[in-house]
């Protein structure tokens, strides 16, 4: 029988699923509703995948699942808010009991820069930061090709913590720029969250110009060099390049790949990477903040990594 893992990314809506032969290959992809509120409909629904793999991944294939929310390494808890089914509970012990087979759980951003890491465009860097810019932010850290959890799994949540900064001398502006720092769901107040994101491109927007416009629009007139487009998105770039810079001073990471929503806009991306690197202590002119290949597969793909790792067959 084919040595196969059977992979899982599990978000707010629908659970992905792909068949893995090979670390970071990834085939048969399928896509059916997720029940984030219940967790015996979700242990039914992933039964029924695994009887439709079963052909192809053999009776006892190890399960590799990359999921939204936090992953505790110690406890295996899951803290996942959008996800009840998941909240607070011992995912992978508790499917690996039900399922009579190998389970391994990871969070999603890991996943994905798991996958830049080890196959993608992250290759052949020690040190790789994934920087997720979605409708909020997140991110991952991977060393030697290992995903870094930390303590309670919030090793590169740089997206949380009050630092934005409440003024901003553009150039060509005589005054500086003075910004509120949002309240965030996390609880604290000026997190990068908050403006880092295509929700926090519409909140500058509607900070700078009192009007409520989607990020979409806002990007599609940043293209089309309408002026408080331009200046929205310059205060945006300012606003993640310097936590970002950060980063990259303290992790020593080599390469940034950027994956979510906003990764299919390459142009504010090379915005990002030529900012940052006017700000980062190390001078380099190799690509740095680059957008990564796994945008559609990436948690799937990191968990067919770690799925070949954990339970090599
Ligand atoms: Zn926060």
């Amino acid at each position: 029988m084919t040595k196969a893992v059977v992979c899982l990314d599990i978000g707010g809506s629908f659970i992905k699923s792909g068949l893995s032969v090979r670390p970071g290959e990834i085939a048969a992809v399928k896509r059916v509703p997720m029940p984030v509120n219940d967790w015996t409909a979700f242990c039914d629904a992933v039964q029924t995948l695994l009887n439709e793999y079963r052909a192809l991944s053999g009776d006892d294939a190890p399960l590799a699942i990359s999921t939204a929310g936090l992953v505790d390494a110690d406890s295996g808890e899951v803290y996942a808010s959008n996800i009840p089914a998941f909240h607070y509970r011992r995912v992978a012990e508790t499917l690996q009991r039900h399922l009579a087979r190998p389970v391994v759980v990871a969070n999603d951003a890991d996943c994905f820069v798991l996958a830049e890491a080890v196959a993608g465009k992250g290759q052949g860097e020690r040190i790789v930061f994934g920087a997720i810019l979605g409708s909020g932010v997140g991110g991952g850290l991977v060393i030697d090709g290992n995903i870094i959890q930390g303590t309670a799994g919030i090793c590169g949540e740089w997206g949380h913590g009050p630092i934005m900064r409440t003024a901003l001398q553009l150039a060509d502006e005589s005054e500086p720029l003075q910004l509120p720092r949002l309240p965030c769901a996390c609880g604290q107040q000026g997190c990068l969250d908050t403006v880092g994101g295509a929700r926090g491109i519409e909140r500058l927007y509607q900070q700078l110009y009192g009007e409520a416009l989607s990020s979409q629009q806002i990007v599609t007139a940043w293209h089309a060099g309408q002026a408080r487009a331009q200046r929205t998105l310059v205060v945006w770039c300012e606003l993640v390049s310097e936590p970002l810079a950060w980063v990259l001073n303290v992790t020593g990471a080599a390469r940034v790949v950027v994956g979510g929503g906003m990764a299919s806009e390459p142009a504010l991306i090379a915005l990002l990477d030529r900012r940052v690197k006017q700000l980062i202590l190390r001078r380099t002119e190799q690509p740095l903040v680059v957008v990564g290949q796994f945008a559609e597969n990436g948690g799937l793909i990191g968990a067919s990594v770690l799925g070949h790792r954990h339970h090599p067959r």
